[in-house]
C-alpha cells in the first residue's frame, strides 16, 4: 500500500448564519455549514455532515433552523492507493470528479457513479448511490471495503463487513444518520480504455421504451432512458434509450479524454423560461432532432450529461424543484409501470425531465434505495400542487410494493415512508444502539423518522 503525503494544515472556515438547501433549492433553511480540512475536528458536536449538497431535498439540512452542520468539502485528500488490488482510501470530502480525472487516464474508474460527478465519496456512501450500471454492478456500497466514522458518542470507529457490520451496513445508504463518515475505502474497477462506446435509440412509445431498456440490460453494462412525460397524449412516455460500454483499445481514440470546465448560469433565471409549454416544445425538438446513433463518446458526456452547465438548477427559478424518484417492481406486462404512467397522466403532472433506469439486486445498505425493478426520476417544479402530486404518487408506490429514494426526497410523509420501508425498524435499531440519545439527525429524519428537531 503506497501512502500518499497528507496535508497537515487546518484552516477552519466557519460560515456564519447562512441559507442552506439541497440541489432542488427546496426547502431552504437557516443554518451554519462548518467547513474545515480536519473533518475529525469539525464534526465534533454537530448533528450531521454534508458533502456538496447534491441531494435534492432536505437530507443534508440541519434538523432545525439555525443549527450547525459539518461540511466535508475541504477534507479532500487521497490517503492511499494499491495498484494491485485497486483499493483506494480517501477522506470523505474527496469529490468524484477529481477521482475520475485522476484515475481515468490510468484505466481505472469508480465501480458505480451517479449522474453527476459533483458529489463527495461520503455523500456517495450515505446515499448508497446507483447509476446506469446498476443492473450489473449494483450500488456504490457494494464496492466499499471499509469506513472510518465518528459516531454519536465522539469515538472514531473503523467498520467494514467484518468489523461492526451492523454499523457499516446501516451507514451505507443511511443518509448520515449513523455517524460522520471521515474516510472511505473502496475498490476501483479496471477499464479497457478511458472512452465509451454508446448507441442511442429512439423509442416511440412507453412500452417500447421499457421493453428496449430491459432488453438492452441483458448485454450492455450501461443503460438509461430519457422519457417525455410532459406529452400527456398517446405519445406520453416515448423517449430515448442510451446503451453504453467501455470502448475497446482498438476502437478508442489514441488521445486521452480532455476534461472541460463547465460554464455557470446566472443565479436567477427568468421564471417564464420554466413554463411547461416551453419545456414541452423543447422535449419535442430534442426528440425530433436526435437520430439513432452509435460511436465513441467522452466518458463525462456519457455519465454526466447534466454537468455540462454548472447550476442548471437555477433554471427552475426561486421556488425551486423537487426530483421525485421511486422504484416499482416489474412484471412481464409492466402493469405497475402503466399504473404510474396513468397516474401521471391523470394528475397532468408537470414532469420537466424524466430519467428511467433498470435496477438489479438490492444493495447491502439497510436503507439502500434500489431493488429489482424500474426506477423513475421525475423533475417537478415546485408549486401549490407538488405535495398532493407526491402524495398520490406515493399511494401508487405503496400499493405496488415500491419505494422512494431518500437522496431526492423533500415531500414524502412519514406514514407513507413507513408503509414502503419494511427495513426501517432494523435500521432504527442500529441507530438506537450507536446513538441512544438521538444526537445525529437531519431535517429529513425529523420529517420522516420522527426524530426530535
Ligand atoms: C444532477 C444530479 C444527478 C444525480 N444522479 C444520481 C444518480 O444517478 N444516482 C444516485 O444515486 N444519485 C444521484 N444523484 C444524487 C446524489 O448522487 C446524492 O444525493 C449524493 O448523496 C450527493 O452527494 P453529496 O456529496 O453532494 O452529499 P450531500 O447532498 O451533501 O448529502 C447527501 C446525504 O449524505 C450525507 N453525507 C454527506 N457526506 C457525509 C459524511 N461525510 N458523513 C456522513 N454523512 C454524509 C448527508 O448528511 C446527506 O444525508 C444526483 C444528483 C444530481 C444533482
Amino acid at each position: 500500500m503506497t501512502s500518499l503525503p497528507s496535508k497537515d494544515i487546518t484552516l477552519p472556515k466557519p460560515v456564519p448564519e447562512t441559507e442552506l438547501s439541497g440541489w432542488g433549492h427546496y426547502p431552504v433553511v437557516r443554518g451554519e455549514e462548518r467547513l474545515g480540512e480536519d473533518l475529525e475536528a469539525i464534526t465534533q458536536g454537530v448533528v450531521l455532515t454534508r458533502g456538496l449538497g447534491r441531494s435534492y431535498g432536505d437530507a443534508s439540512l440541519p434538523s432545525r433552523s439555525g443549527e450547525a452542520v459539518a461540511g466535508s468539502a475541504l477534507a479532500d485528500r487521497i490517503l492511499s492507493f494499491d495498484a494491485d488490488t485497486g483499493i483506494v482510501r480517501a477522506e470523505a470530502g474527496f469529490p468524484l470528479w477529481r477521482l475520475n480525472r485522476l484515475f481515468l487516464p490510468r484505466n481505472w474508474f469508480t465501480p458505480v457513479t451517479p449522474g453527476t460527478h459533483f458529489v463527495t465519496l461520503g455523500g456517495m456512501v450515505a446515499a448508497d448511490v446507483h447509476g446506469k450500471m446498476h443492473h450489473i454492478d449494483g450500488c456504490f456500497g457494494e464496492h466499499v471495503t471499509a469506513l472510518r466514522l465518528r459516531v454519536a458518542d465522539g469515538r472514531i470507529v473503523e467498520c467494514s463487513d467484518t468489523q461492526d457490520q451492523d454499523l457499516f451496513r446501516a451507514t451505507i445508504g443511511g443518509m448520515g444518520l449513523t455517524g460522520h463518515i471521515l474516510e472511505v475505502e473502496l475498490r476501483m474497477k479496471r477499464i479497457p480504455s478511458p472512452w465509451i462506446f454508446q448507441e442511442t435509440e429512439r423509442c416511440d412509445s412507453f412500452d417500447h421504451l421499457i421493453d428496449a431498456l430491459k432488453e438492452a440490460g441483458k448485454t450492455w453494462p450501461f443503460t438509461v432512458t430519457w422519457a417525455d412525460f410532459l406529452n400527456h397524449g398517446s405519445r406520453m412516455g416515448r423517449g430515448l434509450l442510451m446503451k453504453g460500454r467501455w470502448a475497446d483499445p482498438s476502437e478508442a481514440p489514441k488521445d486521452l479524454p480532455r476534461f472541460r470546465h463547465p460554464p455557470t448560469l446566472p443565479p436567477i433565471f427568468p421564471s417564464w423560461l420554466g413554463q411547461p409549454f416551453l419545456v414541452r416544445i423543447f422535449n419535442r425538438l430534442v426528440f425530433a432532432a436526435i437520430r439513432p446513433s452509435r460511436g465513441i463518446l467522452h466518458p463525462e458526456s456519457c455519465f454526466y450529461p447534466l454537468d455540462i452547465v454548472h447550476n442548471w438548477n437555477n433554471l427552475y427559478g426561486r421556488r425551486g424543484f423537487t426530483q421525485y424518484q421511486c422504484l416499482l417492481p416489474d412484471t412481464p406486462d409492466h402493469a405497475a409501470q402503466h399504473r404510474l404512467l396513468d397516474t401521471l397522466r391523470r394528475l397532468r403532472a408537470p414532469v420537466f425531465l424524466a430519467v428511467i433506469k433498470d435496477c438489479g439486486r438490492e444493495g447491502r445498505g439497510l436503507l439502500s434505495f434500489p431493488k429489482p425493478g424500474i426506477s423513475y426520476a421525475l423533475d417537478l417544479p415546485i408549486d401549490e400542487r407538488t405535495q398532493s402530486i407526491v402524495d398520490t404518487l406515493n399511494d401508487v408506490v405503496v400499493a405496488e410494493g415500491g419505494r422512494i429514494y431518500l437522496a431526492k426526497d423533500a415531500f414524502t410523509r412519514a406514514d407513507h415512508f413507513r408503509s414502503m420501508e419494511s427495513r426501517l425498524e432494523a435500521f432504527q435499531a442500529v441507530r438506537r444502539k450507536w446513538d441512544p440519545h438521538g444526537l445525529l439527525r437531519s431535517a429529513q429524519s425529523v420529517r420522516l423518522l420522527g426524530d426530535r428537531p
